[in-house]
């Protein structure tokens, strides 16, 4: 149960009389304490590749003669931290801009089996040729907005894929249940303690930081998905075994699900 807490501000009012005004800060602290967290956690995501850049054009000014092979490889590093930071930037805008209450859904026929296709392939190319991934479709189109959708189910694909050993496999489903569409993608991979399950869809949490970031990570991704589908209606299912795999099910509503294309 959440502890309630009543403040009453005392105003003046037209001079003479005064008015009280009471107030439950508890949620209005709470919101405030997130947005500090955001603030610091975004500001020492992104401080660490500036250290790293600033660091490089240090060494550039002050050793203009230095060994060109050397130098190339700090451009290469700095040109890796920079593109850190764009996805970092990028995330962070995607963020805001679905938790913006003017921001509206407009829903149109998100087509499951191209969205899937590009998905897929997007998931190849990243994988290299290192894990085998197979996909099936056997259900409905849905109504909703296909970007939103397919920046939801692309982020699950790509964890899929950057948490899963060299020579796992990756299995991706979208089919109908008696609730409605479903998608999952089941992975052989690392696996996930349950302690840290119902902590993933908060902005920043990663189980291990510098795995992460090795794979290219944000650390905002499950976020995004969380937000996309709180905007859809759907849950999503997490079942996870710690060195055995991972399957990230998403469960939409019946009433989008649309029959005839
Ligand atoms: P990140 O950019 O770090 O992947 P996410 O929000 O997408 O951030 O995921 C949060 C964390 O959840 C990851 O850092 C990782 O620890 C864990 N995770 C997500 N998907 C998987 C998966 N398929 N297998 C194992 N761990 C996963």
């Amino acid at each position: 149960v959440r502890e309630r807490k009543l403040v009453v501000h005392v105003i003046p009012f037209e001079n003479r009389r005064q008015i009280l005004v009471t107030h439950d800060i508890t949620e209005s602290e709470r919101i405030d304490m997130m947005r500090r967290d955001f603030i610091a956690n975004a500001s020492h995501e992104l401080r660490t590749p500036l250290t790293v850049i600033n660091g490089f054009l240090e060494i550039a000014t002050m050793q203009p003669d230095l060994d060109v092979a050397i130098r190339n490889s700090h451009v290469k590093l700095m040109v890796e931290q920079g593109e850190r930071m764009q996805r970092l930037v990028e995330d962070m805008l995607t963020l805001s801009r679905l938790e913006s209450a003017d921001f509206q859904l407009r829903p149109e026929r998100v087509r499951i089996h191209s969205m899937l296709s590009q998905i897929v392939q997007e998931a190849e190319a990243l994988s290299a040729g290192k894990h085998q991934i197979s996909c099936e479709i056997d259900g409905p189109d849905i109504q909703g907005s296909s970007d939103e959708i397919r920046s939801a189910l692309s982020n699950l694909v790509t964890n899929a894929v950057r948490y899963t050993p060299v020579n796992g496999t990756i299995k991706l489903v979208w089919k109908n249940t008696q609730q409605g569409p479903q998608f999952y993608v089941q992975d052989n991979g690392i696996g996930i303690s349950p302690e840290h399950i119902s902590r993933l869809t908060e902005r920043f949490y990663r189980v291990d930081k510098s795995r992460s970031r090795e794979t290219q990570g944000t650390g905002l991704g499950l976020a995004i998905v969380k937000h996309v589908l709180i905007r859809h209606h759907a849950h999503l299912l997490i079942d996870s075994v710690p060195g055995v795999g991972s399957q990230f099910a998403v469960q939409f509503p019946s009433r989008i699900a649309l029959l005839d294309d």
